[in-house]
């Protein structure tokens, strides 16, 4: 049993849910993508492997997994979100040009930041840097036109 589904089914029977087929499916689907993908890129995967699994339970399903901390969402160009399997602390280039994701690792004072929101009334769940510009290849492809 891996941990991580175990996790999901307590947070499920807590919640009074099922614990179903479909739903260790888009949690396994999600580790095994292991890379930055939308909730629409994990359904074409889930619905590849397991036939009949609906849009919606994947949203419902990655909010889940978002909840109990097996996500991160990550908001993209264009308010998309993608969802990480990767959930330590780290951080996000993205391209304007292509949309390229991309992991980046750096220290934040994250404490300062969160104190910030509370003073603005916020009740903040974590804080992320995104930083947006182009990426490598599309630099190389601006320089070259
Ligand atoms: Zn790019
Ligand atoms: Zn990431």
């Amino acid at each position: 049993m891996i941990a991580q589904d175990e996790r999901l089914r307590e947070a499920l029977r807590a919640r009074g849910q099922r614990v179903t087929p479909q739903r260790l499916m888009i949690a396994a689907t999600v580790r095994d993508l292991d890379r930055h993908a939308t909730a629409e890129q994990i359904f074409t995967d889930v619905a590849g492997r397991m036939p009949g699994v609906s849009l919606p339970t994947v949203y419902a399903t990655l909010e889940l997994l978002e909840e109990i901390g097996l996500v991160r969402r990550v908001a993209t160009q264009g308010g998309t979100a993608v969802y990480d399997p990767r959930t330590d602390q780290h951080h996000h280039l993205v391209c304007r040009r292509c949309g390229a994701i991309v992991d980046v690792d750096g220290a934040v004072d994250h404490a300062e930041l969160l104190t910030a929101a509370r003073g603005a009334g916020f009740a903040p769940d974590e804080a992320q840097v995104v930083i947006r510009g182009l990426c490598a290849s599309c630099r190389a492809e601006a320089v070259a036109v």
